[in-house]
């Protein structure tokens, strides 16, 4: 029976703390009581844990369950992958951020392209604490050992144009002799022993402008395909994850 993952508010070398949402949840919801067995993620680390003391409502007026952390168990971190994802319909976006937090990603970095809609360029930074809680529930559904960190909205330019160690490649829906596959399998050979860390980049719903797609080359972004059909912004980030994920892990 796989146990859910909490992810610990709180913690030190032997305990561990849930506080707010997840806390009232456990002891609302589950009902939990004291000795009952959990994995905790604490400081990025997973431990199979027991629950010690519940507060309905700790110090900060919050409820509270406190661990005792017994023994660290196997974690699955995510995998070295940034994806840059032109800012598109929100919905989409998040059954996105939530897709791409269950194939792995470690981080998100939402951006502003010149096709973007104006209006949800706008709405974006209200959106940011929604789409952090989307890849926290996500990560304990999916078993992390860690949350993708959801990067504020900025300008896709000043994304391109900032240094980076990252092999960096953008998905091209008009490229057509370089598959992600491909430049994946250089990648991979390139690195040896390591695990390549990258960026993907994903364009908009009306796709990448013109200057767009010669910045990213100026700058170093392999154009890659994910094959001939044109797919939704969504579609694309999530099939690129998956190919990586196949590739990586
Ligand atoms: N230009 C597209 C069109 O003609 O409808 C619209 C862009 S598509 C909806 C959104 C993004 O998904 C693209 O900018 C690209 O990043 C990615 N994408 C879609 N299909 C792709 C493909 N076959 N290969 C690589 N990337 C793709």
């Amino acid at each position: 029976m796989t146990r859910r993952r909490w992810i610990a508010d709180k913690w030190d070398e032997a305990t561990a703390t849930l506080k707010g949402a997840q806390a009232e949840h456990m002891i609302r919801v589950l009902r939990t009581l004291p000795g009952v067995e959990a994995d905790v993620v604490a400081g990025g680390r997973v431990f199979h844990s027991v629950v010690a003391r519940i507060l309905d409502e700790g110090q900060d007026g919050t409820a509270e369950v406190r661990f005792n952390l017994v023994a660290e168990v196997e974690a699955e971190p995510g995998m070295p992958v940034t994806l840059v994802m032109s800012i598109f319909k929100f919905d989409h976006m998040e059954w996105a951020i939530e897709k791409a937090t269950e194939l792995g990603v470690a981080s998100v970095a939402p951006v502003i392209a010149r096709r973007t809609e104006k209006h949800l360029a706008l709405a974006a930074m209200k959106r940011v604490e929604r789409w952090r809680r989307i890849a926290l529930e996500a990560s304990q559904q999916s078993r992390r050992s860690d949350v993708p960190v959801i990067h504020d909205p900025a300008k896709l330019t000043d994304h391109v144009k900032a240094t980076s160690h990252r092999k960096r490649l953008v998905l091209a829906e008009q490229e057509r002799s370089t598959t992600l596959r491909g430049a994946l399998a250089e990648v991979i050979a390139a690195a040896g022993a390591e695990m390549p860390e990258l960026e993907l980049a994903i364009g908009p719903e009306g796709g990448w402008a013109p200057e767009e797609e010669a910045l990213l080359d100026a700058h170093g972004w392999q154009a890659v395909s994910l094959g001939p059909r044109i797919l939704r912004a969504e579609t694309a980030a999530i099939a690129a994850l998956a190919v990586v994920a196949s590739m990586l892990e």
